[in-house]
């Protein structure tokens, strides 16, 4: 096939993009799935297996009980109902990193269905994407196809994942454009790094997402075949991938042909996806019941005791936060992204005189510092509590906001932390009161129109004066005792 040839905006409206995603998400468990081998990412390459994750003739499996938790687990904090009897499954093919021959999966009987993830559309609505299902499965190993000096002609397994257990989340074909796409995946992982089953590193390979995309035309009653994109390794290159997969399949059925049903790699550098091998139906993995492993059986009571263990989820805090601390809903987003840092958060707020100010501190002070720096909040030289000591000053009155910005830049400058660097440069102010009221009364004679405006009952006109006197006292009036001294005078002039 030759370039892509750019598609005119009319002919693409013609269509519309169909998706829907698999998920595949390692579980954080100590031990692999079946067997007692350590689950850890990396390690000497077959050094963490035995002859159950080997796959030997005689080996059995037994269940790991920590697995079917964390997989309740995600499963409820995306919304699924849990199936109480659940049935492991053979899915059939012959693959080099899969010893056995075989991968134990879940087929028409998972562990969870029904579920939904909220992703806000096009227009910035909500919009309920359904998720088909989760089911418990095992990953296989890793072929090694670089690195060694033979490399050229041949290929290594390393086994170590063999047996990692896995949750896969398969969505419904809801979403439909690549942005929509990219939304969910976000969310998904916010999730599930909330509820803690796994770190979701996309670069160790703890989650992989397989993207399913087809194009029909606008109003058609059936979706179009889809291609499955694999081996995209970040949400931005999903997205560019299902980006080029829209226009490579709209091109196709423009030129007259047709899409074929079939599994494709995206290549990063070349920016475009290729074909690898028509996919197989469901009938080719001859599944059938899993003969070594009895039917999973999650009752009542120990679903419940799993789900003691359910954090409070990103958007159930964030709706919280808005109201509890009067902040705007894209402020909650941000400071909800990662757990840790909204448990930090939560703390200092709670620790501080005005959380609103915290928050204002966090998004329109520090954050921006942080990016100008290309530093994360773990790297920030002002921490939590220094940003909590700042709002309290400013609260106080004993800081304002313009003292604050320098001392701020001075601790980016120095990398030290609020404390250390307002101890050190702690700004002159003037908190002598005659000397603040001898400025109010220059500013007031010199601004007799506001002085009027002020009597004829424009209260808010005091702010002006505020700013003339800090302007004065070069900053360095201590804004509590204005602000007080100013009202006093104003209105010990009365009323016009
Ligand atoms: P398969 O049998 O090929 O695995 P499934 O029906 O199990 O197909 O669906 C796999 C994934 O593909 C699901 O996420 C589903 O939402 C999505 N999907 C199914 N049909 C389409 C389609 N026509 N276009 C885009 N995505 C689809
Ligand atoms: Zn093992
Ligand atoms: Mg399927």
């Amino acid at each position: 096939m030759g370039l892509m040839i750019a598609l005119s905006p009319d002919v693409l409206a013609k269509y519309q993009p169909v998706i829907g995603l698999e998920v595949h998400v390692q579980l954080l468990t100590q031990t692999k799935a079946f067997c007692g081998c350590l689950n850890r990412y990396g390690g000497e390459p077959n050094t963490h297996v035995c002859p159950v994750c080997l796959g030997l003739p005689g080996a059995l499996p037994v269940l790991n009980r920590k697995a079917v938790e964390y997989a309740v687990l995600a499963a409820r904090a995306i919304g699924c109902e849990i199936r109480e009897t659940s049935i492991f499954s053979r899915k059939n093919y012959f693959y080099p990193d899969s010893p056995k021959g075989y991968q134990i999966s879940q087929f028409d009987k998972p562990i969870a269905e029904h579920g939904a993830i909220v992703v806000p559309d096009a227009a910035g609505q909500p919009k309920r994407i359904g998720i088909t299902r989760l089911h418990l499965e095992e990953d296989a190993g890793k072929s090694v196809h670089d690195g060694f000096r033979d490399s050229a002609s041949r290929t290594y397994i390393d086994l170590n994942r063999c047996g990692t257990p896995l949750v896969e989340i398969v969505s419904e074909p809801d979403l439909r454009t690549p942005d929509e796409a990219f939304e969910y995946l976000t969310r998904l992982k916010e999730i599930l790094l909330y509820t803690g089953v796994s770190d979701c590193n996309m670069e160790e390979g703890s989650l992989r997402c397989d993207a399913n995309v087809s194009v029909m035309l606008k109003g058609a009653a059936q979706f179009g075949t889809k291609a499955e994109v694999k081996n995209v390794n970040s949400f931005r290159y999903i997205r560019a991938a299902l980006e080029y997969e829209i226009e490579r399949q709209i091109g196709v059925l423009e030129d007259g042909g047709r899409v074929v049903q079939e599994s494709r790699l995206w290549n990063n550098a070349e920016g475009r996806t290729f074909s690898m091998r028509s996919k197989e139906a469901a009938h080719d993995y001859r599944y059938f019941p899993e003969p070594d492993l009895p039917p999973l059986v999650v009752g009542a009571a120990w679903q419940a005791s799993i789900l003691e263990a359910m954090p409070e989820l990103p958007e159930a805090r964030r709706a919280r936060m808005v109201a509890e601390y009067g902040i705007s809903l894209q402020d909650a987003a941000t400071l909800t992204a990662a757990r840790t840092f909204a448990d930090q958060f939560e703390t200092a707020a709670k620790l501080a005189k005005s959380p609103r100010r915290v928050v204002a501190l966090l998004t329109s002070e520090l954050t921006p510092r942080l990016r100008a720096a290309e530093l994360e909040m773990e790297t920030s030289p002002v921490t939590l509590a220094g940003i909590v000591m700042a709002a309290d000053l400013l609260e106080s009155g004993e800081l304002s906001s313009k003292q604050l910005k320098g001392l701020l830049d001075s601790c980016f400058a120095a990398h030290e932390d609020f404390a250390i660097v307002y101890q050190r440069e702690k700004p002159q102010q003037i908190s002598d009161t005659g000397a603040i009221e001898a400025m109010i009364d220059e500013v007031i004679v010199a601004n007799a129109r506001q002085v009027e405006q002020y009597r004829g009952g424009k209260k808010t006109v005091s702010a002006f004066f505020v700013g003339q006197v800090m302007r004065l006292s070069k900053g360095q009036a201590n804004p509590a005792v204005l602000n007080e001294r100013v009202v006093r005078k104003l209105d010990a002039l009365g009323p016009l």
